[in-house]
C-alpha cells in the first residue's frame, strides 16, 4: 500500500525521529546514550498515535546499544513500553530524611 498518503506519514515520521533524537538519545529500554531510532511507547497497533511526539522516544535500533550490547527495540517488539520496562518514575517510599 504505497500511497502518497503513506509517503507523507513516513516524511512526517522522519522528522518527528530526528527532532526527538536531537532532543535526547537516551534509550528508553536500557538507559544508555546513542540511540539512532524511535519507537512508539503505546504501539500503534494498541491505539498509541503514530505521528505524537509525546508518543515516541529514542530506542536502540536495528545496530543494538554499543554499551549493553542490546537490542532494544527488537527487545521490545510491538509491546508497550511499561511491558517491557518498569519505570523508575514513580518512587513511593520515602528513605530519605
Ligand atoms: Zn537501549
Ligand atoms: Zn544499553
Amino acid at each position: 500500500m504505497a500511497t502518497s498518503r503513506d509517503e507523507l506519514v513516513s516524511y512526517e515520521y522522519r522528522k518527528l525521529r530526528a527532532q526527538i533524537l536531537a532532543a535526547s538519545d537516551v534509550c528508553i529500554v536500557c538507559g544508555h546514550g546513542a540511540a539512532t531510532a524511535v519507537d512508539h511507547l503505546q504501539p500503534v497497533s494498541k491505539g498509541g498515535a503514530r505521528l505524537d511526539p509525546d508518543n515516541l522516544a529514542p530506542i536502540h535500533g536495528v545496530k543494538g546499544c554499543p554499551t549493553c550490547l542490546r537490542k532494544c527495540n527488537s527487545e521490545k517488539g510491538d509491546r508497550a513500553l511499561v511491558e517491557v520496562v518498569q519505570l523508575v518514575t514513580s518512587v513511593d517510599w520515602f528513605a530519605g530524611p
